[in-house]
């Protein structure tokens, strides 16, 4: 599904350059559950924004069911991201000023169909957030928002999540929860590349790979 070839990234600025990736090749299968492990700064999140369309490799190619992801023009790459991926943070990055439905409804690119609105208001169901859909994201805890974050991530039935330290900021509860609705999204025939230092995590995962200041150490298979 996701072939990554000797792909690098190297941010360059004032401070001078850092090599965030260097040569990194990766292949990802369709249904495939990978953990991503690595110190921090061993570009694990610049690998997950490269997979997700959003970080152009200085070097080598990011392939996408065959096709060159960053040779599509900018229109595709955005239907792209919006029809296939969903991105989960650490940070949750849900919007404040909107109220859990809406959130959950901003990557309704294709517009606020009835449809939508319906399937936004049964993953809130699901992750057990009906009570909370008035709500803005400042009343919530930060398990309740990271619950939102996952259940926009899924309103477009993406076939891949990117999910990157998804239970930082939770507790241990919370955190078992978010794994386990990454885990039901694999066994419904999803693909999860989950960035995480949950030993649980192993668990589910299939396959854990190693970042090491931007070089992929271990690709092992369990
Ligand atoms: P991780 O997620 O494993 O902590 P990152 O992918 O965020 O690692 O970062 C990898 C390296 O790239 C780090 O040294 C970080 O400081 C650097 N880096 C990340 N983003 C930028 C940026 N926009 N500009 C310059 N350096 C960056
Ligand atoms: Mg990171």
């Amino acid at each position: 599904m996701i072939r990554l070839e000797n792909v690098s990234k190297v941010y360059s600025g004032k401070m001078g350059e850092v090599r965030a990736l260097d040569e990194v090749s990766l292949g990802v299968e369709r249904g495939e559950f990978v953990v991503v492990r690595g110190a921090s700064g061993s570009g694990k999140s610049t690998l997950l924004l490269t997979i997700g369309g959003l970080i152009r490799p200085t070097r080598g190619s990011v392939l996408v069911n065959g096709r060159e992801l960053y040779g599509l023009s900018w229109g595709e790459q955005a239907r792209f991201r919006a029809e296939k991926i969903g991105f989960v943070f650490q940070m949750f990055h849900l919007l404040p000023y909107l109220n859990v439905l809406d959130n959950v409804l901003v990557p309704a690119m294709t517009g606020m169909g009835q449809d939508k609105r319906d399937r936004a208001r049964d993953l809130l169901e699901k992750l057990q957030m009906s009570q909370r859909a008035q709500h803005k994201p400042s009343q919530l805890s930060t398990g309740e928002r990271q619950r939102v974050a996952i259940a926009r991530a899924l309103l477009n039935e993406p076939e891949l999540i990117l999910a990157d330290e998804p239970t930082g900021n939770l507790d241990p509860d919370n955190a078992a929860r978010v794994l386990g609705y990454l885990s039901d999204f694999h066994k419904e025939g999803g693909t999860v590349l989950l960035v995480t230092h949950e030993e649980r995590a192993r668990e589910y995962a299939q396959r854990v790979v190693l970042l090491d200041a931007g070089r992929l150490t271990v690709a092992q298979r369990d």
